[in-house]
């Protein structure tokens, strides 16, 4: 007889950890990788996800048995694990945290892959075939023939009705179950419809690669308002079979109902939607339409691409320059280049759509690995807005506006339309300062300053959750003349509410869409058309269309200048056009007023000119020179303790291995804001000419890290592509 071998099996769990759990198979039971399990761990069990069934079991250890699994498919499907791991091995992330990131938060419990659907009902018998005696039943029969399309049990406990009334109905048979009827404001014409190209779309659509010629990359240069949406929109309808799947990446800001509506028009229920606010239910129960292969086409943020897609066609990424695609913590992947990665693991072709696309896209467009396809016309009659520079720099300010500015915007108001301002910081102001002693209010746990909320009476910290009450006096001097200094958006919306009486303001940052929801809400002031003001930071930059906005103004533009950050001056440009692309889309031309200290700024000069990719290619230039990316690659190995020396030394320690590997590193040199929260932060930035290399050895640095026997306050982690250094 053949000796017994046990089968085992390998085992992500989610935990932050470099390391896989061995198991027992039990003679029953058969795995694939992907599927999800209950495993015991320590007391406890634990979810897991299998990596590996045919593993060599460690000599020496009796294993534990799987306790069970959760179902008998693979939760992550071939394609999507493939994705995970790529992503792990790229951004060194541990495998077990990665593949969890792809399961909604209901799976990742424990809880069983099946959505709970609420019973909906529809009335079908005559209320007099009841007794008398069932006056509740009646009335509530009565009350279901009014509900046009039938009610759902919750709402129709929610009218005062119970659940045993509804079950006694439905065993005489006097109500039924249904469908809902579907809210997607489609209809079975608009499903039917194309978007109607203009000539220049047209030339634009055309270039674009068909799903059947595989894998390609596609960077559309659409400047602001040349109808990209209407681009993707057409594309999906032309490309994609009844069966078919796709993915709309968007950033986080910009799903907003409005983008939401247009693809609905056009596609109906096939549309589903994937951001941080859903609620667990809804998420579990997208993802279970996702992992059955329905023709869903899926617009979402970031973590969308992580999805477990069977059947995926086509992946669009809409403002692909966008930060919001790269996670700042934890596993800190990129949407869009995972989203690249997924589209040769599935050969289909990818989309990139920006006005203003990154460097590192643009530089790949040129030196042809991705096809550039360019749309410069604006949709419709519009045109793009004209650019002015106004030097600030001896003129009064009233809250941080030029006389010139409040005349535009006054002149604008007065001709029936509506005028944008953008600050770059929420809040009242940046700095509480005392013009007496100079002292200004700092963040005790930060090397910050607390920005002064004028709306609350609080002084907050930007980067950590740290607030205190606002005071008239300096806290230090007990002197009055304790005053707020720069602008914020509070600020500029209260010089304006006090210049403009009649005309509504709104404020959109990251307070007021907080406290008011979504922030379409907000926005319906503006959807109205009518004359008003909209104040706001970034938010407003991205992807809106207020075809009544004809004036821009830029309350400072000179933030990202000067700074040491090698990506800010890409940053600003963007921003810059960004905004200024929400002026002029309708009918009339548009304005924009960018108030400067530094007028004649080169780059300023450049933007001034209205085009973004003459600035590209100069930034790209600057680059070049200095050896950054995209010519080369990056990492940065961060480090942080509750002593800045602490994490210095393991810097220190981690340079001179790096050199032994030949990577070349600058540093190590303490983070830009160097205490956050009370943590001593610090960096590391390594870089290459070579990729493949570069991430060869990031994985044996990070096996040192984790073999290091570290103080207890001492974190590491490792940010490949960082988008800040
Ligand atoms: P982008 O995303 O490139 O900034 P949008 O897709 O939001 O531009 O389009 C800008 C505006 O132009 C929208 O109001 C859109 O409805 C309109 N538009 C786009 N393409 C067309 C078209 N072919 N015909 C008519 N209007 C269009
Ligand atoms: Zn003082
Ligand atoms: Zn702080």
């Amino acid at each position: 007889m053949e000796p017994h071998v046990p089968r085992t099996a390998r085992i992500a769990l989610n935990r932050p950890i470099r390391r896989l759990f061995d198991y027992l198979l039990p003679d029953h039971m058969t795995l694939q990788r992907g599927q999800r399990v209950t495993v015991p761990f320590g007391r406890q069990s634990a979810t897991g996800l299998v990596v590996e069934t045919d593993a060599q079991p460690p000599e020496g250890i009796t294993l534990k048995p799987v306790r069970s699994a959760a179902e008998a498919w693979p939760a992550l499907p071939p394609e999507t694990f493939r994705l995970l791991s790529w992503a792990s091995d790229y951004y060194q992330h541990p495998l077990g945290e990665c593949l969890f990131t792809a399961l909604p938060p209901a799976l990742r419990r424990g809880r069983p892959a099946v959505e709970k659907v609420e019973p909906y009902w529809q009335a079908c018998g005559d209320p007099a075939l009841l007794p008398g005696n069932a006056k509740r039943q009646k009335e509530l029969l009565a009350w279901l023939k009014r509900q046009p399309g039938g009610a759902g049990s919750k709402q129709i406990v929610r009218a005062g009705f119970t659940q045993s009334q509804i079950r006694s109905l439905q065993e005489k048979e006097l109500i039924r179950e249904t469908t809902p009827p579907s809210t997607d404001g489609a209809t079975e014409e608009t499903r039917n419809r194309i978007p109607v190209l203009s000539p220049a779309q047209q030339e634009a659509a055309d270039q674009l690669p068909s799903p059947d010629d595989g894998f390609t990359t596609t960077l559309l240069f659409g400047i602001t308002g040349s109808g990209k949406t209407e681009l993707y929109l057409h594309y999906l309808k032309t490309h994609l079979d009844d069966n078919h799947q796709a993915l709309v990446l968007v950033p986080e800001i910009n799903l907003t109902p409005q983008t939401v509506a247009r693809f609905q028009y056009y596609f109906g229920s096939r549309i589903a939607v994937w951001h941080s606010a859903l609620k667990d239910s809804e998420r579990l129960s997208t993802w279970l339409r996702i992992r059955n292969g329905e023709p869903v086409i899926l617009i979402g943020t970031r973590s969308a691409v992580l999805l477990p897609f069977t059947n995926l066609k086509t992946i669009v990424v809409d403002e692909e320059h966008d930060s919001s695609y790269k996670q700042g913590e934890g596993f800190r992947y990129s949407g869009r280049d995972t989203a690249i990665y997924r589209a040769h693991l599935n050969n289909c072709p990818v989309i990139l759509g920006s006005a203003t696309p990154s460097m590192e896209s643009y530089h790949n467009a040129l030196t042809g690995k991705y096809t550039l396809v360019r749309l410069e016309e604006r949709a419709g009659n519009a045109k793009l807005p004209t650019i002015k520079l106004l030097d600030i720099r001896s003129r009064p300010l009233e809250g941080g506006l030029s006389r010139p500015a409040i005349s535009a915007i006054e002149k604008c108001l007065n001709a029936g339309q509506q005028a944008l301002v953008y600050v770059n910081r929420r809040g009242f102001a940046p700095i509480m300062m005392c013009f007496d002693c100079g002292h200004m209010v700092e963040c005790p746990r930060c090397d910050t300053r607390l920005t002064y909320h004028r709306r609350d009476r609080a002084m907050r910290c930007h980067h950590c959750d740290f607030q205190t009450a606002a005071t008239d006096h300096c806290p230090k001097c007990d002197s009055e003349a304790f005053k707020p200094v720069g602008q914020g958006t509070e600020r500029s919306e209260d010089v304006l509410a006090a210049q403009f009486p009649d005309i509504p303001v709104v404020r959109v940052d990251r307070d007021s869409t907080q406290r008011k929801g979504s922030i379409q809400g907000i926005l319906d002031t503006v959807n109205s058309g009518s004359p008003c003001i909209l104040v706001g930071t970034q938010m407003l930059a991205k992807g809106h269309d207020f075809p009544n906005v004809t004036l821009v103004v830029v309350v400072n533009a000179d933030g990202g200048l000067f700074s040491v950050d090698f990506r800010a001056p890409e940053q600003l440009i963007q921003t810059l056009l960004q905004v200024s692309g929400r002026a002029g889309r309708g009918e009339k031309t548009g304005e924009v007023l960018v108030q400067t200290c530094h007028s004649d700024h080169p780059l300023l000069r450049s933007l001034a000119v209205g085009y973004y990719l003459p600035v590209a290619d100069q930034l790209l230039a600057e680059r070049e020179t200095g050896q950054l990316p995209p010519y080369r690659a990056m990492a940065i190995l961060r480090a942080e303790s509750d002593v800045m020396s602490s994490s210095l030394k393991l810097l220190d320690d981690m340079k001179s291995k790096a050199s032994d590997c030949g990577i070349e590193s600058w540093g190590p040199l303490p983070a830009l804001i160097a205490r956050r929260a009370d943590r001593h932060r610090a960096q590391l930035i390594m870089v290459s000419n070579n990729r493949v290399r570069l991430n060869r050895q990031l994985a044996l640095l990070c096996q040192d890290l984790d073999l290091m026997r570290l103080p207890a306050d001492v974190k590491w982690a490792i940010d490949v592509d960082p988008l800040e250094t």
